[in-house]
This record gives C-alpha cells, structure tokens and sequence, in this order.
C-alpha cells in the first residue's frame, strides 16, 4: 500500500494547511490586471476599461489591436502598464496536439498550463491556481515541489488568454498546479470572467481534494452553473489518507457529505477523480467499495489513467476495464479519462515546472 519513496522523498514536507485561509496575494499584485488598466486610464470613460478587457478576451495580442481604443490611451498602456501579468518561458506541442506553456510571474515563479485539443472539436485549457502545491498527493507530481503562492486572478486568466490568442477556446479546468478551493477569491474571480473568453459557466470545471472551508464557501455562494469536480482516489479513509494526507485534516465522509448538500442545491452532479494506481487501489474490492460509498444519482466517476511521475504504477488497461465493469454492474455512472499530451509531461498531475 505504502508508495515506493525514493530517496530524498519528502513526505509531508510541507504541513496540510500552511496556506490556509483565502487570502489574495496582494504583496504580488503587479501585471496586467484590470484593475491596474483602470487606474491608468484613470478620468477615461468606464467603457473604455471594458473595451480593452473585451479585446483582450478575444484574443488581441497587444494594446496596439485595439483600435476603437484612442491612440493615446493604448500608448499610455503600453508604456504603464504590462499587457501580461506572465511572461512564456517554455512551450511544446505533443504529437496529439495539445501544446504545454511554462510561465514565469514577473516575481519569478512557475507556473503551468496546457491547451487539449479533441477530435471532436473541443478546445480545453487546464490552468493552475497555485505556483506549487502545498499538499502533498504522493501520487502528484506539483505536490513534490515547493509551494510558491497563490495565483492572482489576472495571473490565472492570463494562462487561458495565452492560448486565446492561438486559437478559440471552449473548456477550462482547474485541474493544472494547485488547489483551486485554497485560493478561491482568484479562481472565482477568473472563472466569472471566463465566459467573455468564449468559455461558458458549464465549462469550466473546478477541480478540489475537498478543501473544505473553500469547498463551503463555493457551495454556498456560487449561483453560476460552474462545475465541480472532487479528486477521491479511495473509497476508504485508510488508504485516502496514505495517498492524500489532506484526508486526515478532512476525511471522506465529511467530504463527501458536503458535496451531497452541492448536489442537492444546486442541482449537479459531482464529477470523482479516480487515479488509477496498480496494486494501489485499483482492485475489485476497490471499485465495490466505491460504489458502495458513492450515490449514483450525486456523482459521477472518471477514472483517470496514471501518469507515472516516479512514484508509481499505473493500473493496466485490463485492469481498469475490470474497475469499470464493477461500476457499470452497479449502475454508477463512469467513463475513463481520454490521456492528452503524454509525450510532452502535460498530462494528469505532471504539471511540476522548475524555474
Ligand atoms: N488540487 C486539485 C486540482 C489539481 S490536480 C485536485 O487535486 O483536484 C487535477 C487532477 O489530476 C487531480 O484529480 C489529481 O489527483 C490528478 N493527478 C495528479 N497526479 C496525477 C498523475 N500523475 N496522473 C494522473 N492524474 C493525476
């Protein structure tokens, strides 16, 4: 059961709960921002602010496309005020397509992003909340880095414009580097603005181990259609707890008892994250016990094959078609994550940039 630790492997480095709270990153409030555009066209009408923030959901690569913007404003801003808050350090394409950018903060610390790109269509940006992580899933690659800070809310949508101005994009997940519910102001924030990026409420999805003060706080007070998504990995507080030390701080049931009260007030399902970890918890008596524990009219299952990131084994394919079949047989609903970007370390949990 224990994950193979190699050498110089921190278990629980960083405490469960050091970046508690929801506090903004204030100190790191520099870059584009809005609020910094308001302030230098400061007397300019109010429309105008929402004319720059317009081209920029749309993709315009600088101040200079935007052209029912007066020439002197768009100086002004070009000269004031940075056109992002990241600056690209890094970016690779898979041979599926989907494209890895790594940012830098302009105090220096990394950040991560993909855009999938689907058959059908379907353009999906995964973005990250946090530079680092401070819990320590020992299966997750950001969760073995050092946690940096909380992202801004600029920060966080600067990752989706980025692929923006490539192409339009359809689907956000917070599903990059982080804990979104550890950091829920920002990510609310951005994910309110998402939908004059092209990106509606009902596409994007928020991803949480179950943090529960953020998990809270976002059932109580998100009106909007914006989906959740909570990352289970067990059906067992033992073994939870063994690969996700958050769960000792908040255990299933708790969790779970606070996704029903979303389902029922808002109406939703809960999408579970299952990573697949071979001779883990990928057994026969794995999958009767989740669908035991899960109602199948509340949650929904995606069954994530495992990214090795050295601490692993993923599950064979055999072996999650037989998890699966378990879960069919008991009428939960599941279906297995389609794996993007694998060649380039973009899929799953491999999003661990060093700067
Ligand atoms: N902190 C949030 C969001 C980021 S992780 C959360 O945990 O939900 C997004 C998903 O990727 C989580 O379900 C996480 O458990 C999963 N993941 C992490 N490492 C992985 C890996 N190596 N392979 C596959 N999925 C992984």
């Amino acid at each position: 059961m224990r994950p193979r630790a190699p050498t110089g492997y921190r278990y629980r480095s960083y405490p469960v709960g050091r970046a508690t709270g929801d506090s903004r990153p204030r100190r790191y409030r520099v870059g584009v921002d809005i609020d910094l555009v308001a302030e230098a066209l400061a007397g300019a009408p109010d429309y105008r602010v929402r004319q720059v923030w317009e081209w920029a959901a749309r993709g315009a690569a600088s101040y200079e496309e935007m052209t029912n913007v007066p020439a002197a404003a768009r100086t002004l801003l070009g000269e004031q005020v940075p056109f992002s808050t990241l600056t690209l350090a890094h970016q690779v394409q898979a041979a599926d397509g989907t494209v890895k950018a790594l940012f830098h903060t302009r105090d220096g610390h990394p950040v991560e992003a993909v855009l999938m790109r689907f058959r059908d269509g379907r353009r999906s940006v995964c973005v990250s909340s946090q530079s680092g992580c401070p819990l320590t899933c020992t299966f997750c690659a950001t969760g073995q880095m050092q946690f940096r800070r909380n992202l801004s809310t600029w920060e966080i949508l600067d990752q989706a414009l980025h692929f923006r101005r490539i192409e339009p994009i359809d689907h956000v997940v917070f599903m990059g580097m982080g804990e979104p519910m550890l950091n829920v102001d920002s990510v609310l924030a951005a994910a309110r603005r998402l939908p004059d990026v092209g990106v509606t409420h009902r596409r994007t999805t928020i991803s949480t181990v179950g943090w529960l003060p953020g998990l809270t706080r976002f059932i109580d007070e998100v009106d909007e259609p914006i989906r959740l998504a909570l990352s289970l990995h067990a059906a067992a507080d033992a073994l939870r707890s063994s690969i996700m030390p958050v769960n000792d701080r908040y255990p299933l049931d708790d969790v779970l008892a606070e996704c029903s009260r979303y389902v029922e007030l808002r109406g939703r399902r809960v999408f579970v994250e299952y990573v697949m970890l071979a001779g883990v918890n990928d057994g026969v008596e794995h999958a009767q016990a989740l669908a035991r524990l899960l109602d199948k009219r509340a949650f929904k299952v995606n069954l994530i094959p495992y990214n090795p990131t050295g601490m692993y084994d993923g599950s064979s394919r055999d072996a999650i078609a037989v998890f699966k079949a378990v879960l069919d047989k008991a009428r939960l609903p599941s279906t297995v994550r389609l794996t993007r970007g694998r060649d380039i370390a973009a899929a799953c949990g491999q999003l661990a940039a060093t700067a």
